[in-house]
């Protein structure tokens, strides 16, 4: 018997066990896939969760839900990979032996490569989305907050969807203006790229929906530093507050 093993049990891990498990031969074929986590997380949605538009419950759930009769799913940390063995070795010190490997652990979210960033202010006014708990701690921020000035930032390219932060900030607008406290809130779009978007005709016409929305746009922004203490972030020639 062979086995094939999918390190990590998110969106393309679950899709390769999907698919695989009936174009593989069953007598030929054993499929396991490992993931430290027991619940499966939605990633778009984390986009709904600070503004109240899902619930935590709509975009987590149980990862066996979406495991294919017949694919073993192990519920481990993976440690590392032996590729001169072919062996996957986790954190409790088990080993498994494949024959194929594939590696869909995703990526990760990175604060703490950028200076100040994962400081006092960290999860106080300086939020992520991109993560369930940050979503989460977002929402509760926003339910009470009592307006100001919002900035969206996107620290660097690449960025897991390029749009998530754009359609955040038109999500942030319909939020406020809902509230009945849109004139309360400056909103404003920071990016390390020339325009709004990657591709020039998006950018152009999305550049139109952010002035229609009163959204100010900051582009070529590099950032250096977050200062906690002034709630600035800072690139090397601009401050932005
Ligand atoms: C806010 C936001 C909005 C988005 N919107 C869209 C959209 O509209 N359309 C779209 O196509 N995409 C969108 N995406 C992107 C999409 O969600 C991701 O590209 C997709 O989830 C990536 O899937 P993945 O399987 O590669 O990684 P993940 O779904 O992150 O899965 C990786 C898995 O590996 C596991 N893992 C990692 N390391 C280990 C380890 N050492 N041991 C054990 N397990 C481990 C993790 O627990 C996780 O379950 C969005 C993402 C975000 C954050």
């Amino acid at each position: 018997m062979k086995r094939l093993v999918i390190l990590g049990a998110g969106t393309a891990g679950t899709m390769m066990a999907n698919h695989l498990s009936h174009e593989l031969d069953k007598e030929e074929w054993e499929i396991d896939i490992i993931d430290e986590r027991e619940e499966h997380y939605y990633q778009p949605g984390y986009l709904f969760l600070p503004f109240d538009i899902y619930e935590p419950q709509d975009i987590v759930e149980s990862i066996r839900e979406f495991i294919p009769k017949g694919v073993r799913l192990l519920n481990d940390k993976i440690e590392k990979v032996d590729a001169e063995k072919n062996l996957v070795l986790m954190e409790n010190g088990d080993r498994l032996h494949y024959d194929v490997l594939i590696i869909a652990t995703g990526a990760k979210i990175a604060p703490k490569e950028v200076q100040g960033m994962k400081g006092d202010e960290w999860h106080r006014s300086v939020f992520d989305f991109y993560t369930f708990e940050g979503a989460l701690m977002l929402r509760n921020k926003l339910r009470e907050w009592e307006g100001g000035k919002l900035v969206v930032h996107i620290t660097e390219m690449p960025i897991k969807c390029p749009v998530a932060p754009l359609e955040f900030s038109f999500l942030a607008d319909s939020y406020f203006k809902h509230k009945k406290m849109r004139d309360k809130v400056e909103i404003t779009y920071v990016t390390p790229l020339s325009g709004a978007f990657t591709k020039p005709k998006a950018t152009a016409a999305l550049d139109h929906l952010l002035h229609e929305k009163n959204i100010k746009v900051e582009t070529d922004f590099a950032i250096a530093e977050v200062d906690n203490e002034n709630k600035k972030i800072i690139d090397n020639i601009k401050t932005f507050l």
